[in-house]
């Protein structure tokens, strides 16, 4: 069955997403569907109008400079962008979603021109709900539960991204000592308390840019961005000696930490097994120490 053009008009007025029609220079020529009032501003009064009227400007330069690539490209866009309703000029932004809103957009360009213009169609669809939800679940996933500290897992992730900067990159791996008998002195619950003074303890030694993970277990590893080997020293030997001057709570602990500089190029797998040689060191050569490579 063909429709004919007033149903195909009935069609797209119902759609629960709206469609912007906007041309090249900027104007909202035609606002199609957008009922679902829950997810949705009326769009309606923005027809006519012209986006930098409209919106903030940084945003409306950002829809123009989408709406210029799918015509250089021809190809759909597809796009994820924040809005808060009272960003809007003209809409009735009681009526609908409040707050900042997450959007997918998905912008094709239009074969015909409209008055003479070019034109795209800007599907919205708000994934409010689902982007939080996504944020939500990452945060759990680059998390520990206990600590509150990212995880190896994030480690690994950002481990490159860190090395990025000019100047050499520290890492340190540090273990705390004889924990065990925390655990059986006193029961998990506690230990699992001394995990957490613990780092808190080390975190007030670092600056923002070094990255702080438990690896596991009662095992940390801190990346320092932007570091000679003389300041690598000299953090890991304050981190030791802030821990074993730590309130006895319920008893006094220490650690011990292997230090080495990232060696340009090498795989992360190699700077963790050199890390981990100098703990082993550290704790071979008595623990509550610092044990260095000083092979740069
Ligand atoms: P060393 O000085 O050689 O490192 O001795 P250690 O006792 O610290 O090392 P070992 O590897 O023998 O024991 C680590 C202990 O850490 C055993 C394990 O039960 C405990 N542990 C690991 N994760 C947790 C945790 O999340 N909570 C608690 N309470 N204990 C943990
Ligand atoms: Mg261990
Ligand atoms: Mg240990």
């Amino acid at each position: 069955m063909a429709l004919s053009v007033a149903q195909l008009y009935e069609v797209m007025t119902q759609l629960p997403d709206p469609v912007f029609i906007l041309n090249e220079d900027g104007y909202y020529v035609e606002y199609i569907g957008g009922v679902e009032q829950r997810s949705y501003q009326d769009g309606n009064p923005l027809i006519g109008k012209r986006l930098l009227d409209i919106l903030p400007i940084d945003k409306a330069q950002w829809v123009l400079e989408q709406v210029a690539r799918s015509f250089a490209t021809g190809e759909v866009q597809v796009v994820e962008y924040d809005l808060s309703p009272n960003e809007v000029e003209g809409i009735n932004a009681d009526a609908g979603p409040q707050g900042m809103q997450r959007f997918e957009g998905k912008i094709a360009p239009l074969p015909s021109l409209y008055e003479g213009k070019r034109a795209v169609a800007w599907m919205t669809r708000n994934i409010t709900r689902q982007h939080e939800l996504q944020q939500r679940l990452k945060r759990l996933g680059e998390t520990d539960q206990l600590t509150g500290l990212y995880n190896r897992h994030f480690f690994f992730e950002h481990y490159h991204h860190k090395l990025q900067g000019e100047g050499r990159t520290g890492l340190i791996m540090l273990d705390i000592d004889h924990f065990k008998q925390i655990n059986d002195r006193f029961g998990h619950q506690t230990g699992d308390r001394v995990l957490c003074s613990f780092s808190e303890c080390v975190a007030a030694q670092l600056r923002a840019e070094d990255m702080f993970v438990r690896s596991g277990g009662e095992e940390f590893l801190i990346l320092l961005p932007q570091i000679d080997e003389q300041i690598l020293l000299k953090v890991a030997e304050r981190i030791r000696a802030a821990v074993a001057a730590m309130a006895p709570d319920p008893a006094p602990i220490t650690v011990s930490l292997g230090t080495t500089l990232v060696r340009p190029g090498e795989a992360v797998s190699a700077v963790l097994a050199r890390a981990d040689e100098w703990l082993y060191q550290a704790k071979r050569s008595g623990r509550n120490r610092v044990a260095h490579d000083s092979d740069p």
